[in-house]
């Protein structure tokens, strides 16, 4: 079946671009605020993605679905899926297992969020370097102010050179935080000193995607620990 051209990629693109999921339960969940775990040939963790970038790789059959299921001795089993198995697999769990999953809607139905797929061309080894970039600064620091501490959504962040860039700061791990429109105005061009502010956290350069991190935190993405738990992977969560 031609997935492209039966529409496929337009539907789920219109889908995550303007539907918030809503689970068969009736809870209301930001399935589009969720992660997907991208394992390359190898079943190597290589890279983290948003639900739209994901399917868009599976519509395109570039990927296929990883599915883990956990019996209550704690035994798990794989499943190797390609798109249209997991519309399948998804039609049931709607019907037996809402609650265990993020639901997107496209016109025809609703697919369950994958937690992980696995490219089926890309054999290239996972980046040793975790980029330097807003969403994983924003991860890094929480999504906490690093002067005031609170917990902000992220359109009322920005990022500050806690030693200011006209003060020959540099734009790096070690001096960009995470900080909230006010305490910004607050601090302006000096430096936490000559402001009279404080940082909560000394900022670092993580060892691992901050993204990962915290989702890691969250039982929804447990099935992505035995995929990290690699040579590269091996830093311990705190
Ligand atoms: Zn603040």
């Amino acid at each position: 079946m031609d997935r492209e051209g039966s529409g496929w990629t337009m539907n789920l693109n219109a889908a995550a671009t303007s539907l918030h999921s809503v689970n068969p339960s009736g809870s209301v969940g930001l399935a589009l605020n969720a992660n997907v775990l991208v394992l390359n040939r190898f079943y190597q963790a290589i890279r983290v993605v948003n639900v739209r970038r994901a399917f868009s790789l599976l519509c395109r059959d570039l990927a296929e679905v990883i599915h883990i299921e956990t019996d209550n001795k704690g035994q798990s089993k794989w499943q190797n899926l390609n798109f249209q198995d997991w519309t399948e697999l998804s039609a049931l769990k709607s019907t037996f297992e809402p609650d265990e999953f993020d639901w997107i809607h496209t016109v025809r139905m609703q697919i369950a969020v994958p937690r992980i797929i696995r490219l089926l061309g890309y054999d290239k080894l996972p980046r040793q370097d975790v980029k330097f970039n807003r969403r994983n600064i924003y991860a890094r620091d929480g999504s906490r102010c690093q002067y005031c501490g609170k917990k902000m959504p992220s359109t009322e962040l920005s990022l500050d050179h806690v030693l200011p860039k006209s003060q020959g700061g540099k734009s790096s791990w070690e001096n960009i935080v995470c900080c909230c429109v006010k305490c910004n105005v607050k601090k302006g061009g000096r430096t936490p000193e000559q402001a009279h502010m404080h940082l909560i956290t000394k900022p670092v350069k993580p060892k691992r995607s901050p993204v990962i991190n915290l989702r890691l935190a969250d039982e929804r993405y447990s099935s992505w620990r035995q995929f990290l738990d690699t040579a590269y992977w091996t830093v311990e969560l705190k």
